[in-house]
Formats: structure tokens, sequence, C-alpha cells
């Protein structure tokens, strides 16, 4: 199968080369020229790893030995067995996406793609070890690191901003073993580490290293494939549940950031998977549920710090992703658009495409108000402990269902542990705030009765590996000295 570039059909790399090189050279995406044909039928009728198996030999033919490659990224790392259990609560379903090494949704994507990475490298006669580089603003660096931690071949280095990620997520990092890991703290905010990286990026172009630099952020194909396996778990979980008939459509709500979450739901309904509605689900920093509305994408506007933080963003790359796709595969003009986003900020798309748009998704946000009303009243109501970016879907959830009147089941995706936000969750459920984060943890299993993930409790006695903070400037000959 072959991938291009989402700005360009001229050239193309098959599937290994699409998730070694991430990025296509002119800055847009790797998307397969056409959505491959498959059994959607079949793949529900096995286990998690057999559905992941089956949908990443679709999605990446020319990565060799998947199923080994799927045991190797999965097996003993989560909560359960099947990795991301559904959780039946009120009138909808949760999907827990949270059940991983690091509590984090990413844990799903992050511990596949190292696997897929090394395989990839293979297939295109790299020889060079691989150093992945990431900015992060709390939860990407850690499930990174885990992921990555001891692959042969590969080293990984993390910066996050000093005092910008909140205590817990620090000792995540900090505290991280394995003898491939590098992780430092930048003076400076996220966007600070983040241009740092870009940065890093630009200036080794060309040069002979000792490595070949990669990044571990959503724009790679080999991260979004393995998220499109947990649509398909959660329709599995529906029939098994007695809850639909084999065709029957299920809507899915979406707290939504870089657009790669919601994203996978798309493939899996072009992979066959009778997916109803897509519910594109925001905090305050909105440009999402506008762009919906309106077709007009305009990342001009204050970004807003929120209480669910990793839906803080203004452009949401993998957007370019659903233009493509929308567009017909019209290459010429998402390379329009994204110019004119880079240049003016602003883009709008022609009708059909709006109405396209319109057919699939449906868009709506929670400020922080709504969404502590809504972890307050889940807990009333149902005794179901969720974090903020998850009540922001199940808030956009109930205000669809109000609005329209749709009766098709709806599965809530939750990509966080309520523990990885103890001060929010406790202020909403009405528990008291006095002590740190690990205090307030405690506090939280306490009042609800639900345990503390194991990799979280145990954080407090780990002694602390990486303690260093450098100065932004200083980033590069880090780099160049690892
Ligand atoms: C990354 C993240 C999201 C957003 O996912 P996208 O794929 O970027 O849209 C939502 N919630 C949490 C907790 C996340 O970490």
């Amino acid at each position: 199968m072959r991938y291009h570039s989402t700005r360009n059909d001229a050239d193309f790399v098959n599937s290994a080369g699409a998730v070694l090189e991430g990025l296509a050279p002119d800055g847009g995406l790797y998307m397969p020229e056409e959505v491959p044909a498959f059994d959607w039928k079949k793949c529900l009728k096995g286990d998690t790893l057999s559905m992941a198996t089956a949908i990443l030999s679709a999605l990446l033919p020319d990565i060799p030995n998947l199923p080994e490659l799927v045991r190797r990224a999965y097996t003993g790392k989560f909560e359960t067995d099947d990795l991301t259990p559904t959780v039946p609560v009120g009138n909808f379903t949760v999907l827990e996406l949270f059940r991983g090494p690091t509590s984090a949704f990413k844990d799903v994507a992050l511990s596949m793609l190292p696997q897929l990475l090394t395989a990839a490298r293979d297939v295109c006669g790299q020889e060079k070890e691989i150093l992945i580089l990431t900015a992060t603003s709390g939860d990407t660096g850690k499930a990174a690191l885990e992921g990555f931690r001891d692959v042969p071949g590969i080293r990984i280095c993390v910066f996050y901003p000093d005092g910008g990620v909140s205590k817990v997520q620090r000792a995540q990092m900090v505290t991280q073993e394995g003898g491939n890991v590098t992780v430092c703290a930048v003076r400076g905010n996220f966007d600070d580490a983040q241009t740092g990286v870009k940065n890093i990026f630009a200036a080794c172009r060309g040069r002979e290293l000792k490595y070949s630099l990669s990044s571990a952020n959503s724009i790679n194909i080999g991260r979004l494939a393995p998220q499109v396996t947990y649509y398909f778990k959660a329709y599995r979980d529906l029939l098994d549940a007695g809850k639909i008939r084999l065709g029957d459509e299920v809507n899915f709500s979406v707290p939504t950031g870089n657009f790669g979450d919601i994203l996978a739901g798309y493939l899996a309904k072009l992979l066959g998977l009778p997916v109803g509605m897509l519910l594109c689900a925001s905090n305050a920093n909105k440009v999402l549920t506008d762009f919906i509305h309106t077709g007009t994408y305009d990342r001009r506007r204050p970004l807003h710090k929120t209480d669910s933080p990793s839906m803080d963003i203004l452009v949401s790359s993998n957007l370019e992703r659903l233009l493509y796709l929308l567009s017909g595969c019209d290459t010429a003009l998402v390379a329009e658009l994204m110019s004119r986003l880079n240049s003016q900020g602003v883009y709008s798309v022609p009708n059909e495409l709006k109405e396209a748009i319109d057919a699939l998704f449906w868009a709506d946000y929670a400020g922080d108000e709504a969404t502590y009303e809504t972890i307050r009243q889940v807990w009333d109501q149902h005794h179901y402990l969720c974090d903020p970016h998850t009540a922001v879907a199940w808030k956009v959830a109930e205000r669809y269902v109000n609005q329209t009147g749709d009766t098709r089941p709806m599965v809530v995706l939750s990509t966080a542990s309520p523990y990885k936000f103890p001060a929010a969750v406790l202020s909403a459920i009405g528990g008291e705030l006095d002590g740190d984060e690990f205090d307030q943890m405690e506090r939280l299993e306490a009042v609800s009765g639900v345990p503390v993930p194991r990799n979280l409790a145990t954080l407090r006695g780990k002694p602390e590996r990486h303690t260093g903070v450098i100065g932004k400037d200083e980033m590069l000959p880090f780099v160049l000295g690892l």
C-alpha cells in the first residue's frame, strides 16, 4: 500500500517509510492512498490483541511480524487483559482508555509505536540508532518514556517546562527507569520547550549525526493506527452485552485535542465498523466546535488554561487528515488550507466539505464550570468517578442526546484516570483540598473507594533519577552531547 503526504500526491513511501519518517518532507501528514478492504465482522470475533493485529495489518501492511509486535507491546502492561474495558454508566457506556502503564490514554498508542518504529527501521534498512525527542506538557512525555524504555536501538529524550507540569506528572518523569532514557526540565513554558525541540530538528537537518532523530507526537501514522482498535473493542463489548445487534450503529463522544483520537474513530468507520455520529467534545478552547459549526477554522484567539489541560490546544494537527479524506484526497486543497492557516491563522472549507463534516460529526464544548458540575453529577447519580476530560465528553454526549433525540447507544471515551487530576476531581465532589497532590489522591481514594492505580500509588517513595534543569538555549548542545 502506498502512502503519500496530505499536501501532495507525487511522492510515495510504503507504510514502513511513513512510520519511520513521521512527518512528510513537505510538512504534510502521511495517509494511505486508499482505504484497504477489511473484513470488519471477522475482526470483531477475536480478542483485543487479535483485533489490534488485524487492524494494524490492514493499515500498515509493510510491517512484518505484527502478531508478535502486538504481543510484545501490550502483554502484561495494562491493568486488564482486554486493555480498554467498557463500563455501563447510566444510559451511556464509558470506554476506559486509561488502564495502561502510566494511566493515560496515550499509553494505547505509545506502547505500540516503539515496536512499529523498530520494525520499520529494519524494513527500511536504516542502521543508525534512533533518538526520539519529545517536548511534553505532562502526559505524552511519561507515556513515551514508558513505551520506549529499554527498546533496543532507540533512545528517548523528554523535555518538560520547569514548574509547568503537575507534581504527580513531574514525579512520574523524574523517577523514570530504563537504560536509554533522558529527562530534563527546561526553564520556560511548554511553548519554549516545544520550540526548542523544533529548532533541534531544524539545526540537525542534513547534519551527520550519530543518531537519526524522530518524534513521538501524534502526527505519526504509527501512533494513530493502534487507536482504531478500541472502537472495535467497544463495539464488541456492546454486542456481547446484548445492547446491539451486529450492524447496529453506535455513537462515540470523544474529548478532543489534537484530533487523533476522534480521527481513529472515523478510520474505524472507513474500515466498516458501524459508527454513527462522532461527537467532537472540546473545553473552553473551542476552535473545533466553531469549525464544525461554521466551516471556518480560526486559531486567532487566546489559549485558555483549563482543568482539562490535554485539550488546551488551538491547532489540531490531525484535522488535516480529515480534510484530506473528506475532500476526496484533494491534496492541492489541503495544501492551500494549511498554508492559509500558517500565514493568516484562519481558513474556510468549501461547502461540499462542510456538508460531509456535518453528516459525520457533531460538536460542542464544556467550560470548567460545566465540567465540575458533570463530575459531581455523574458521581452523585451513578457513583462513577470521571476525570475532567471524560466529563467534557459526557456533558457533550448528554447535550447531543437532549437536542437530537438520537437513541443509538452512546460510548463516552474516557482518556485519563481521575487520579491524574485529583484536585479538580476532589473539589468537584466536595472534598477537602489541603496537602499536596499525593495527599489528595489518598483522600480521593478514601472518599470514593476507587483504588489508586499502582503506578501512581508507588510514585511517592521512588528515587529521583533525572533532576537536571537547563535554559532553552542549552537544549541543542544537550542533545548533541547525548
Ligand atoms: C491527549 C489527550 C486528549 C486528546 O486526544 P487527541 O488525540 O489529541 O485529540 C484527551 N484527553 C487526554 C487525557 C489526553 O491525554
